[in-house]
């Protein structure tokens, strides 16, 4: 039997899309062209997304949680950016130049962000914390990194180590191992990856100490989503900062997720001052974007006027106008007080369901900030990715928690961070809020 065949009818996955799935395993490996779509087994195709909901294939509508892992800020569909970049469309894509469009908007971010004087823009977030690390590299001569245990930081091979450990394998707490993502990765690799548990301030300190004369950076998230979207313990990133200035290495930090947590950055927000930040995500407006931003002397590695690069880094889509422009047009949408609205929401819907959890005496918690959220299978919000991994049977519960939400349209993405959009309204929160109480409450049908 199916997994879905158990469901009741609301909702049930469309034909459409189990027709279209049976199409695309004839031409993907295993039916799409990305892991991390959701599949309960099939995935549901979308016709269109409008605002803060998307429809499928079907027709049925569902409020969207995931905003394609937390990109649209905006929701689908948003005016100033299909204007703006229907406009460039009819221009051009892409040349081989420079337009005035990326000027626009690095100077938007560069307003913004403290810290960074320059940056560079790429194609994805997988590509930006790539260069990141070879700019890391190549300022300061060395070839190793320190990463926080369980962080998703994009498919660069040295970020992977570490990402998906197991408690069979991941070691003991005082010096976690380098775990590859999968079978063949050279050993060399995971020989430069130094991996750090999220707020371990001692363990991260003596392991920061112990290979630091061939680290480059360190690594960081301000609030790892996969890694639990765990908030820092004060000191944490205090520690990591007076480490990385004593042995000259460099904090690299990953806002390609949590750049949405304010209006000048996650970094920002938690007091840090990294050498470079990676950006992608949000500031593309939808479009495919990433972004290296970082201390003057530190971004000198990618030229200087007159100067031969120390790291060439190139890009055919880089800063090209159509994602310069919709993501000109999206931030320049997200003032302070749009920042401020969706932090009020997301307040609103973490409160709403802890109250709920409260409410049933335990068994869940949630973790998050500003316009993010997770549900935890935990009593206990869990602080770093040792806390945050599910047995078996709390991976099973948050399979049938993210069903329930289908069930009720509703798209919670399952063991990532939930995600609202500046086109969400407080009855959306409520709707949110409810549907996670009537499971809770235990009348879901499906839960038994
Ligand atoms: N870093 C973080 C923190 C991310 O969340 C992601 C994407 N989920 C990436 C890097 C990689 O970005 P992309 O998928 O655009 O390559």
């Amino acid at each position: 039997m199916r997994y879905y065949d158990a469901v009741p009818a609301a909702g049930t996955r469309s034909s459409r899309s189990e027709e279209l799935f049976r199409s695309g395993l004839r031409v993907f490996p295993d039916g799409t062209s990305r892991v991390t779509v959701e599949r309960n087994p099939t995935p549901i195709y979308i016709s269109h997304g409008e605002g803060a909901y998307l429809f499928d294939v079907d027709g049925r509508r569902r409020l969207d949680l995931n905003n394609n892992y937390t990109t649209l800020i905006h929701g689908h569909g948003f005016t100033p950016v299909t204007t703006a970049v229907a406009s460039q469309l009819e221009r051009g894509s892409c040349f081989a130049n420079p337009t005035e469009h990326e000027i626009a908007l690095a100077e938007l971010l560069l307003g913004r962000i403290p810290t960074v004087d320059r940056i560079r823009f790429v194609n994805s977030g997988t590509e930006a914390v790539m260069f990141a690390i070879k700019a890391a590299r190549a300022f300061t001569g060395r070839p190793g990194i320190a990463r926080i245990e369980g962080a998703y930081h994009g498919a660069y091979d040295w970020v992977e180590i570490g990402q998906a450990g197991t408690p069979s394998n991941w070691g003991p707490d005082e010096s976690p191992l380098p775990i590859p993502l999968y079978r063949g990765v050279p050993e060399a690799v995971a020989r430069d990856v130094t991996v750090l548990r999220f707020n371990d301030i001692e363990g991260a300190e003596r392991r920061i100490a112990q290979a630091a004369d061939r680290l480059s950076c360190i690594v960081i998230d301000p609030m790892p989503s996969r890694a639990g979207l765990t908030a820092p313990k004060p000191g944490f990133f205090e520690m990591l900062e007076l480490s990385a200035r004593k042995y000259g290495i460099l904090i690299l930090a990953d806002e390609v997720l949590n750049f949405r947590q304010g209006y000048h950055g996650a970094s920002a927000r938690y007091g840090i001052a990294p050498d470079i930040i990676v950006l992608g995500k949000i500031i593309g407006g939808g479009f495919p974007i990433g972004a290296i931003a970082g201390r003057e002397e530190v971004m000198k590695v990618f030229g200087a006027p007159g100067a031969k690069p120390t790291l060439p880094q190139g890009g055919t889509f880089s800063a090209n106008p159509v994602s310069m422009l919709a993501g000109y047009a999206a931030m320049s949408a997200m003032t302070e007080a749009e920042f401020g609205r969706l932090e009020t929401m997301g307040e609103r819907v973490r409160r709403g369901l802890a109250a709920a959890i409260d409410a049933i005496g335990g068994t869940f918690s949630i973790t998050g900030s500003a316009s993010l959220f997770r549900i935890h299978p935990k009593p206990k919000p869990p602080t770093q990715f040792r806390e945050a991994f599910m047995s078996p049977e709390e991976a099973a519960l948050m399979s049938r928690l993210s069903m329930h939400f289908f069930n009720h349209d509703i798209l919670l993405p399952n063991g990532a961070a939930a995600c609202l959009s500046t086109a969400m309204d407080d009855e959306d929160i409520d709707r949110i809020i409810a549907c996670f109480q009537d499971f809770a409450a235990d009348k879901d049908p499906i839960k038994n």
